[in-house]
């Protein structure tokens, strides 16, 4: 009988897949890791079984223990389904404006998800930091990972996706394309690549217009997953040779683009990630392999990205040249909320 013992075996090894349109006019060879393979979806489940399994090793999360995290998304459902097969409980803390579609996917798997409200100061009792702080405080065998800061974020990487890469392009990846958010992936598979290839490999970070990695103020965007206001630790600055810096509109023209042309039904930071990598790849020849990560599926943005309207709205949909300035796009968002 051929069989995984837990869904959980199944974490990593995602394929490369070759892009073969949206390449239209490159020479150097692009390839797409693709993450939503992973079992919860995204490459958050990497992170969330080495976190787990680091913290059982130092004794700081012990059996029957309560992982809490403040996270709605892809890294909430690699804890819950790493959580619940080695008989963890999981709180997830996440303020209200997170789509109810998001709550009921941490629950489905078992999770408590305690939500806040968005309209309160930070010092406010019931702020979402507060709230995250106050149950670590009060719940017996609380553990929090915190991504932010946690090196077995990038460790993760470094010791999967990064050989992975290595192994599956037979050493012959001279590029490396990331979104930017925790810095984890980039930091990890980065500096892996680095190391094994000598220096060689190139490390490109990709980053919402507005971000700090690119030189931005923390401005808003609408690009999920990726960019910062603040330097996590879990980002090493020095690992990238180039940041590359992509706006939300042309992030999620590529999203529907990688749907439509390549069968890859994805995220928004994996069409900011593809921008980025594109931009890169035009400028080489035929002996240079691009791999560009792809963080997570399309199925969590059926009703942004992949909604007419809601792309109408943002003037997303409008033709080259004639640009929404991200004042329009704020504006249009009050004016959407109100
Ligand atoms: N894309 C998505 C959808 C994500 O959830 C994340 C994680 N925040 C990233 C990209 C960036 O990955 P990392 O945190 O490793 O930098």
């Amino acid at each position: 009988m051929r069989y995984h013992d837990s869904i959980i075996d199944l974490v990593g090894n995602t394929p490369l897949v070759k892009l073969n349109k949206v390449t239209e006019g490159i020479q150097a060879t692009v390839l797409a890791k693709v993450e939503y393979f992973n079992p919860g979806g995204s490459v958050k489940d990497r992170i969330a079984m080495r976190m787990i399994e680091a913290a059982e090793a130092s004794g700081e999360l012990k059996p029957g223990g309560t992982i809490v995290e403040p996270t709605s998304g892809n890294t909430g459902v690699g804890l819950a389904i790493v959580a619940q097969q080695k008989g963890y409980k999981c709180i997830f803390v996440c303020p209200d404006k997170v789509s109810t579609d998001k709550i009921n996917v941490l629950r489905a798997y078992g999770a408590e998800v305690v939500v806040c409200p968005t309209a309160v100061a930070p010092e406010h009792p019931d702020s979402y930091y507060n709230v995250s702080d106050r149950l670590v405080r009060e719940t017996p065998g609380a553990w929090k990972p915190d991504q932010y800061s946690n090196p077995n974020n990038p460790a993760s990487h470094y010791h999967s996706t990064g050989p992975e890469l290595w192994e599956q392009t037979d050493g012959r990846i001279t590029h490396f394309v990331a979104g930017v958010g925790t810095g984890g992936t980039i930091s990890g598979t980065g500096n892996y690549l680095k190391d094994v290839s000598k220096g060689k490999v190139q490390v490109v970070g990709a980053d919402p217009e507005g971000s700090v990695y690119s030189g931005g103020t923390g401005r808003p965007y609408l690009v999920e997953g990726v960019g910062e206001d603040f330097w996590p630790t879990a980002y090493d600055p020095k690992v990238a040779d180039r940041i590359v810096a992509v706006s939300d509109k042309d992030s999620f023209q590529m999203t529907r683009r990688l749907a439509k042309e390549e069968g890859l039904l994805v995220g928004g930071s994996c069409g900011m990630a593809v921008v980025a990598a594109l931009e890169v790849a035009k400028e080489l020849g035929p002996d240079d392999v691009v791999v560009v990560l792809l963080p997570d599926s399309g199925r969590g943005y059926l009703s942004k990205i992949f909604n007419d309207d809601w792309m109408q709205d943002y003037g997303f949909l409008e033709e080259a040249g004639d640009e929404a300035t991200a004042g329009d796009v704020l504006q249009r968002k009050d004016a959407l909320e109100h």
